[in-house]
């Protein structure tokens, strides 16, 4: 194996509790790797990405900056984690890049399997929670109900692997290429191919600070992965207005038959009117509101607006 370099991305949003102990930890376990004969690793760098955090976490990162080795980035306000993700990512030019979280709930020790994989040939490691133990009641379930749904819409995404993952530069090249405006890097990772290990590790509750990931946030990221992946919820409501056209066209035509062959006097009860009525009202506005985010994606994504801004980089020369 020849000697390769690896740059690791890690977002950081107010995390002035999580980071002083953290990116200790993170430096020595990396010369740890560098110093470790199994791997050809010829130089890493830590590439710390500050999503226009509000506490002291600048500060700290500016701090630990060290040329060629910690390089930290700040953005102009917080862009999320998707694309703080970017924005590292787009400062990464090493032979393989791995992205993780700043709170090593993921487990830090895979990145050895994810280096051995590297170094037998694979473009991506990808690190898959083998058990959900530390996670809430209400997070363990609203995440298999989504993984379900995702399936269901046909979206393409591997179950338990957020965005812990290693990626070879040129998997990393393919990834960048693609512009969209509201990036869902996890439902993009399965479909740009190359040869994929999976690599299971323990998640591990958060020790420091607590999670960044509102629920506002985390139904953002649902929503996204779903509408930018899968135009099938457009399809059910055309095909559900199918349905509901000869159903009330088979309706007319009975209503006319009994009024002008059977002379009937057509009296209705409130129920059989009012039941559809409003079940149809409802389901015509929640249409249309998903009519709306698809709109609202397409007017999004035509404005071309940058998905990051950076203010700083710390001086990396390599
Ligand atoms: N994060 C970010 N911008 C945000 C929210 C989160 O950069 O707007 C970072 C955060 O600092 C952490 C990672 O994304 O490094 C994952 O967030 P968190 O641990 O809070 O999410 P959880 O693990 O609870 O899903
Ligand atoms: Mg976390």
């Amino acid at each position: 194996m020849t000697p390769y370099s690896l740059d690791v991305v890690i977002p950081c949003y107010n995390e002035e509790d999580a980071l002083p102990v953290t990116l200790p930890r993170i430096l020595s376990y990396l010369d740890g790797l560098q110093s470790d004969p199994r791997f050809a690793l010829r130089h890493w760098r830590v590439i710390l990405v500050d999503d226009g955090s509000a506490d002291r976490t600048w500060t700290i990162i500016a701090a630990h900056a060290e040329p060629a080795r910690v390089v930290g980035l700040k953005l102009s306000r917080n862009f999320g984690h998707q694309n703080a993700m970017l924005a590292g990512l787009s400062h990464a030019d090493a032979d393989a890049v791995i992205t993780m979280d700043c709170d090593l709930q993921d487990d830090i020790n895979a990145i050895e399997a994810m280096l051995l994989a590297y170094q037998g040939g694979f473009d991506l490691a990808l690190g898959v929670r083998s058990s959900r133990t530390s996670d809430t009641i209400f997070k363990k379930g609203t995440a298999r109900a989504y993984y379900r749904l995702l399936t269901l819409f046909g979206v393409n995404v591997i179950e338990d692997h957020a965005d812990y993952r290693l990626m070879s530069q040129r998997a990393l090249r393919v990834l960048l290429a693609h512009n969209e405006v509201n990036l869902f890097l996890r439902g993009i990772i399965p479909t740009i191919g190359f040869k994929t290990s999976i690599i299971p590790y323990e998640r591990q509750a958060r020790e420091f600070g607590n999670s960044k990931y509102t629920l506002g946030k985390m139904l953002a990221l649902a929503i996204d992965g779903i509408t930018s992946f899968s135009v099938l919820p457009l399809r059910m409501i055309a095909a559900f207005g199918v349905v509901v056209f000869l159903a009330s066209s088979i309706t007319g035509l009975w209503v006319l038959l009994e009024r002008l062959v059977f002379s009937a006097t057509v009296v209705s009860g409130w129920a059989s009117v009012m039941l559809p009525l409003l079940a149809l009202g409802g389901l015509q506005i929640l249409s249309i509101g998903v009519l709306g985010e698809y709109i609202g994606k397409i007017y999004l994504e035509t404005k071309r607006r940058p998905r990051f801004i950076v203010e700083t980089v710390t001086d990396s020369p390599r």
